[in-house]
């Protein structure tokens, strides 16, 4: 096992994989810009270098900073958390070719995940299940609208470089394709540089089910279930859940095994994430692969009793996985709201200023508080604005839900502007409790929840 790690990572990730190091009796070195010279993650590891200014660009995405640091302090392996260089294939080669272990896929791994067609042309030929749709080579706008109109509308269009819910475009009929095509390519360009296009069924009623994987460096691979993610705004996770409500075990398992495939059509090893959309009909389709640890990733730890981070940390120093799959079970349900400065009032524009106070909910068996700052610390502009993640356990989802309410209304934040109160809203409407639930949850029921 490494003696020394570095997370190239700032906030709640940072803290969170701090932790379990600390009790791996694992030596920690933080890295932070301007802005975070004071933050807590820097005050909870044993070593911390300063990498440069507060924007990400001029310090957490600088891989050469973030090498230096730790060849500097002999650190032999480097966790990135997510975000920033988590999914960076560049930086990845650039710590094998230090000696310094990356702690997540190979390369090729993430450089097959990195293009949303290239990662659908692989699954394809794995017989993973796909949405209906073209991701091919021609990308001329006849071809992709002839697809479009082949397979009928509504349609997506999607970014191949995409993330984050960028450059994706909903398309109703034939005579607004030309239109939405410009559009996504433009914000396509914009953000990634990249304005190659595929365009997929667009499903009006999906749950968004992905499953956590896990494989070693030993043939060994099992999934530790599943979340739900439906609950999004603007295509972002606002607040998951685990097990997903109404799975059969039928189908769970067969979603488990498409995700095995998955990750084993590109020899994936460590965490890994399958995102796959569920129809109303029970069908599902491959949409993605996360090659990181996940934001997520606390519900499948708080039903299945596993650190997920020791498990990257064991694998990643070439151990095998600590369960095998039939040593795996869900017990009881857990959510995860994610906790943010933001305005829900004035389109979740996102708020900034000093957490003059801060209480979270008294942390127990039952509720666990993920976070990255203290009372009297800033939410600057620079980063994203998450202040904490709210997770709750108990042994129904009824139960978990009333100790998700009640962490809820206990949770004390002044002087920020945040959702608290809006996520207090969405967990205690009737069609919330009631799991009535798909990926416009949102927005059907505006009415309701703010
Ligand atoms: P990104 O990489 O930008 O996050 P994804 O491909 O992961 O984009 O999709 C993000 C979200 O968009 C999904 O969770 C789902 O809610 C929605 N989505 C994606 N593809 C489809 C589709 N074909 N039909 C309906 N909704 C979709």
């Amino acid at each position: 096992m490494f003696t020394k790690i570095l997370i190239a990572n700032r906030g709640e990730i940072a803290c969170r994989v701090i932790k379990t190091a600390r009790k791996m009796g694992i030596l920690t070195v933080a890295v932070y810009s301007d802005a975070d010279a004071d933050s807590l993650h820097v005050t909870m590891a044993d070593e911390a270098i300063h990498i440069g200014g507060s924007p990400s660009r001029e310090s957490y995405l600088l891989s050469e900073k973030v090498i230096e640091a730790a060849k500097r302090t002999g650190a032999q392996a480097i966790h990135p958390g997510y975000g920033f260089l988590s999914e960076n294939a560049d930086f990845c080669r650039m710590c094998a070719k230090e000696g310094i272990t990356f702690i997540g896929p190979p390369v090729a791994a993430i450089e097959a995940m990195g293009s949303k067609s290239a990662a659908k042309n692989i699954m394809e030929k794995a017989n993973v299940p796909l949405v209906p749709g073209y991701h091919g080579d021609d990308q001329s706008e006849a071809v992709i609208k002839k697809a479009a109109d082949d397979m009928g509308y509504p349609v997506l269009l999607k970014a191949t470089a995409g993330g984050g819910g960028k450059g994706m475009r909903q398309v109703w009929n034939e005579s607004e394709f030309s239109e939405g095509f410009a559009a996504a390519k433009r914000e396509a360009k914009s953000s990634f540089g990249d304005d190659t296009m595929l365009v997929e069924k667009y499903l009006t009623q999906p749950r968004h089910v992905e499953i956590q994987v896990f494989c070693d460096n030993h043939q060994n691979a099992v999934y530790l279930f599943e979340r739900d993610c439906s609950v999004q705004r603007r295509h972002q996770k606002v607040i998951e859940e685990a097990p997903a409500f109404s799975m059969s075990e039928e189908l769970r398992a067969q979603m488990g095994e498409s995700a095995i495939k998955s990750a084993q059509a590109i020899g994936y090893q460590g965490a890994g994430t399958v995102e796959f959309l569920l129809d109303i009909d029970g069908s599902f389709y491959f949409m993605e692969m996360n090659t990181r640890l996940q934001v997520e990733h606390p519900v499948t730890e708080l039903i299945t009793g596993q650190d997920l981070v020791e498990w990257q940390l064991r694998v990643a120093a070439g151990e095998i996985l600590p369960k095998a799959q039939h040593e795996l079970k869900i017990n009881g349900h857990a959510f995860e709201a994610r906790i943010y400065a933001e305005d829900p009032n004035n389109d979740f524009l996102p708020a900034t200023g000093t957490l003059d106070f801060l209480q979270p909910p008294l942390e127990s068996e039952f509720v666990r508080v993920d976070t990255g700052v203290r009372q009297g610390d800033e939410v600057s502009v620079f980063y994203d604005p998450m202040i904490a993640k709210l997770i709750v356990w108990d042994e129904s989802r009824e139960k978990a839900l009333q100790r998700l309410a009640k962490a809820l209304s206990e949770y004390r934040i002044s002087g920020v502007t945040t959702n608290i109160d809006f996520l207090y809203n969405l967990a205690t409407s009737a069609p919330f409790v009631n799991a009535d639930i798909d990926t416009g949850f949102i927005e059907k029921n505006q009415a309701i929840i703010f």
